[in-house]
């Protein structure tokens, strides 16, 4: 594992601190106010082949993760909230139809999403199933040649603001295993019988969070994205890569708020020195920001397991655990560098304790990435 970064992720992490002060920074603050996800910005990324795919020779090809966690860290750093709404129209949306999508939805959605004209959503969580994601009791019910989907989907990224949907759906409910009879669907946004609610939430602003309502939706049997039955393992398999990106975005948080703590302990002072020369805090300096490169180092490990072909359930888990555990850590205590300031909601560093908190939830809980890392020692137990 080459821990040096090559030229051309030079140019990609300069490519990307450009966007970011041209693109981000200057209208950041009014879309915190707004707390609206500006739509336009997939278009900018876009041309910029920042979406995590580009063409080559006609064919579109997938960017190694390696690539990705440096994108993810970066961006997040600056905005997470931005970033998140980012990485579940690219990693979770665009992955699903790259992937598994047929010919027809790759041409109507995926082209589309790449493009940034239109903006995706991934649903699986619902009002009573989340952590036990294979628990999910939306009904797609065979009609004919299309499916009828009745239910509700919960805590979804974009929800409101998509275009497009992809909507996990039971198939088969008389199957032995809750994790069998699990489909996959992809859905315009326009579907008749679909209603769409903001729900109001601190962290990761100004992505949008929402509840989605299907009352007899129907959706074409062509929209089916693999096999019937078989969406409970894409599932897992998106959540298992995308995991690392997220994982990437909690290290991003988590340096943010300790440049901006570093920026304020060098300025501020306090009994005649400056904050940073009291060496209480300077070891607490030393402390997170070795936390930090632990965390960044099991996301490298983890996105070059995946690059390589290797198995990375393990590694992916360890990755987003450790890394949203830190960005928690680090977070909650950049804010506190600021006294009383850090509690304003006018100070940046105040939304960072509430974004790293999301990185611990989204894509499973610290604890659902403590089952699987106790699954996978449970298997390699049992093989040797
Ligand atoms: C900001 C945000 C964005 C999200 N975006 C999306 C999205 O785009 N699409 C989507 O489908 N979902 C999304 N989610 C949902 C997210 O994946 C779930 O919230 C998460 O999986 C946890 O599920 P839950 O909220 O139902 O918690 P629960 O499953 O009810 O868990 C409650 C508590 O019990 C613990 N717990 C549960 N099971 C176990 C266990 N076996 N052992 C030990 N402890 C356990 C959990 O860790 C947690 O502390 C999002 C959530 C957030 C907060």
């Amino acid at each position: 594992m080459d821990l040096l970064l090559s030229q051309a992720q030079r140019l990609f992490i300069e490519d990307i601190q450009e966007f970011i002060t041209s693109e981000i920074t200057p209208y950041l603050s009014r879309w915190y106010q707004e707390d609206i996800f500006p739509k336009g910005l997939l278009a900018k990324l876009s041309s910029r082949e920042r979406l995590g795919f580009s063409q080559k020779e006609g064919l579109w090809q997938e960017s190694t993760m390696s690539d990705n966690i440096v994108f993810y860290e970066y961006m997040s750093a600056a905005s997470p909230g931005i970033t998140v709404a980012i990485l579940a129209h690219t990693l979770l949306g665009l992955y699903i139809l790259y992937h598994w999508g047929n010919q027809e939805q790759r041409d109507k959605y995926f082209i589309a999403g790449i493009k940034g004209e239109k903006l995706a959503a991934f649903a699986n969580t619902e009002p009573d199933t989340g952590s036990d994601a294979a628990n999910i009791s939306l009904e797609g019910k065979e009609v004919g040649d299309s499916f009828l989907l009745n239910g509700t989907k919960m805590y979804i990224t974009n929800g409101d603001l998509a275009d497009f949907l992809i909507v996990s759906a039971r198939t088969d409910p008389k199957t032995a295993r809750r994790s069998e009879g699990i489909s996959l669907f992809v859905l315009d946004t326009a579907c008749e019988g679909l209603e769409r609610i903001k729900l109001p939430k601190k962290g990761w602003l100004p992505s949008h969070l929402a509840r989605l309502s299907f009352k007899n939706c129907l959706v074409p049997g062509n929209n089916l994205i693999g096999e019937l039955n078989e969406g409970y393992k894409l599932i897992m398999k998106t959540f298992t890569a995308s995991r690392i990106a997220i994982a990437a975005m909690a290290v991003g948080t988590a340096y943010g708020a300790y440049c901006l703590a570093l920026e304020r302990a060098r300025k501020r002072e306090a009994f005649g020195k400056k904050i940073i020369e009291h060496q209480a805090k300077a070891y607490e300096f030393s402390t997170m920001l070795t936390k930090i490169d632990a965390a960044r180092l099991l996301v490298q490990r983890a996105a070059w397991l995946k690059d390589k072909r290797e198995d990375y359930i393990m590694a992916s888990s360890q990755a987003k655990l450790f890394a949203a555990e830190t960005a928690k850590t680090v977070t909650s205590w950049a804010a506190d560098i600021f006294g009383a300031a850090g509690i304003l909601e006018t100070s940046p560093i105040s939304r960072y304790p509430g974004d790293a908190w999301a990185a611990s939830l989204g894509e499973g809980t610290s604890d659902t990435q403590k089952l699987i890392i106790w699954r996978q020692i449970m298997a390699q137990l049992e093989k040797d």
